[in-house]
């Protein structure tokens, strides 16, 4: 039988993304048979979850620990400082960089399944690298991880996503490309299937179950503009072009409680003339992370954030926000020579919007769209404040800061004086829409009375509550495995009780 032709299943999956794939490999593995059905053409399959560096983040107490997930060499535990990451420091990462917001049950399934899961998968077939390029710098010839974060899946997102399509065919699950899931069946309030839509055709697909991993609504400038507000409808959006919100809208009309924060988003500083959709090639190449080296100017030439207010882990994600409320929707990063040796690679692709110049006059005149004169009197006003007392350290927040100025800089302050001078255009780039539909730690779909919605499950970037205002970097990854594999079992567990 082809794939077009499977029309019922114990467990239907919407999306072929990494929360889904999750889902459908646990759904498989407690015996149910399982269909997912994908939007995109194969071609452009998996999601957001492509697009990704695959960076991920996990409990681990010790290098055994560590080496559940990761494949650590012998030279490796000897000449490299993994540090620890434990379940208080991700607690810790949840709730400060969220306000506090985050939910205490869904967080604690979290972090408490972070590594588990992720050996499971590891288990599966999946495998993760060391991420030396971005998340540690050589301290005394000796690399140190910092920000909590050292892994990756390997291969990046594409890697990761390659490797679950494979593990799926291998164990038989289908996937029904060019597939929208477009309503759910429901009788006496049980979901019991879903209408799906494939080449302008309609049909039903009956199911004992429905996970929804259909990712949010950060691809919907609709959607966008209706509930994040002004000009976000401009964002330029750094992965898929399917998330359209499609997963959300039809669990709401189901009946399920909206819930978390529908007017934040994960989004960060992208290069100024990416396209509006993600690039498979370039990937998260458009991204550009080193701005805590670097003074970020707008088109008044003002500095108007503390880039150095935390690692980059704890600020990249709300600071696409920040570019977004700049006049124009832009901004500059400017480095000089002292610290362009620490610029990650995603400066160096090719298509990059990029100025150099061996004077900061000449810079200024470069910058494209900065009023010139107010640049130069930032960056004098700048270098005069930082305080050269204390040493600089890239991978300690090292309280070098400037003193005085109205913006301040709390860590890793440079004055700007060494040619040559480097300055890369950024605009806002969303990466995903933090509200979403109210799920329990086991992954069940909650309805505006309190209840679940029988039937129904969720998982990925669809789970409202997690994520408020910010995002610890890494978390998106294991979040979607986290509830992929706990929606799968539950699903695959409620199809066999009935
Ligand atoms: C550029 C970029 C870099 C990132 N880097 C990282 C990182 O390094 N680490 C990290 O943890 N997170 C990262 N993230 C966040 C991460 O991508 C997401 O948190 C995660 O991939 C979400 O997984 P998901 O399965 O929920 O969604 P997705 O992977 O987006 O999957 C959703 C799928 O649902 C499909 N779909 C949508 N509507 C329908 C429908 N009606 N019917 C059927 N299918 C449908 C979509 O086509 C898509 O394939 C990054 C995101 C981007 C864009």
């Amino acid at each position: 039988m082809q794939v077009k032709d499977v029309t019922e299943a114990d467990v239907v999956i919407v999306g072929a993304g990494n929360a889904a794939l999750c889902a459908a490999m646990a759904a498989h593995e407690s015996g149910a048979t399982v269909l997912v059905l994908e939007r995109a053409p194969e071609a452009e399959a998996g999601g957001n979850s492509f697009f990704t560096a695959g960076a991920t983040r996990f409990v681990f107490n010790d290098i055994a620990e560590l080496r559940e997930v990761l494949d650590v060499s012998e030279e490796e535990e000897r000449t490299v400082d993994f540090g620890v990451y434990t379940a208080e420091n991700f607690f810790d990462d949840m709730g400060r960089v969220t306000q506090y917001r985050c939910d205490p049950d869904l967080t604690e399934t979290l972090v408490g399944h972070s590594r588990s899961t992720l050996a499971w998968m590891k288990g599966k077939g999946v495998k993760f690298e060391p991420m030396y390029g971005r998340q540690a710098h050589k301290v005394n010839g000796r690399f140190k991880f910092f920000g909590g974060q050292v892994c990756a899946f390997w291969g990046g997102g594409a890697g990761l996503v390659e490797s679950e399509h494979r593990i799926a065919k291998a164990l038989g699950i289908p996937i029904r490309y060019e597939t929208a899931a477009v309503s759910l069946v429901q009788e006496a309030g049980r979901v019991v299937g879903l209408v799906a839509e494939s080449g302008g055709r309609q049909s039903t697909i009956r199911a004992k179950a429905v996970v929804l991993a259909a990712g949010g609504f950060e691809s919907n400038a609709e959607m966008r503009a209706r509930y994040l507000g002004p000009n976000w409808d401009l964002a330029k959006v750094r992965g898929t072009r399917f998330n359209m919100g499609d997963g959300i809208n039809m669990a709401l009309r189901a009946g399920a409680m909206p819930c978390g924060h529908w007017s934040g988003a994960h989004a960060v500083g992208w290069d100024m003339n990416a396209p509006t959709f993600g690039d498979r090639v370039v990937g998260d190449g458009f991204q550009k992370h080193s701005y805590p080296f670097s003074i970020m100017v707008n088109a008044d030439g003002e500095r108007f954030v503390d880039e150095g207010a935390d690692f980059r882990n704890f600020t990249y994600a709300k600071y696409g926000l920040v570019v977004l409320q700049q006049p124009g929707l832009f901004s500059w990063q400017v480095y000089d020579a002292k610290v362009t040796p620490l610029l990650r690679d995603e400066y160096r692709i090719k298509q990059v919007t990029r100025v150099e110049a061996n004077t900061l006059e000449e810079l200024a005149h470069k910058l494209e769209g900065v009023n010139a004169k107010a640049f130069l009197r930032t960056v004098e006003a700048f270098n005069a404040a930082v305080r050269q007392d204390i040493p600089f350290n890239s991978v300690i927040k090292d309280g070098r800061c400037t003193e005085g100025l109205p913006v301040p800089k709390s860590n890793w302050a440079n004055t700007i004086d060494t040619p040559p001078f480097q300055a890369y255009a950024v605009t806002c780039g969303i990466t995903f829409t933090f509200g979403g539909i109210k799920v329990s730690p086991q992954a069940a779909v909650q309805s505006v009375a309190g209840a679940p919605i029988p039937g129904l499950y969720a998982a990925g970037e669809m789970v409202g509550g997690l994520f408020y205002f910010n995002y610890p970097s890494g978390t998106g990854l294991v979040s979607g495995a986290v509830f992929g594999r706990i929606a799968g079992a539950e699903a695959a567990r409620h199809a066999r009780s009935l």
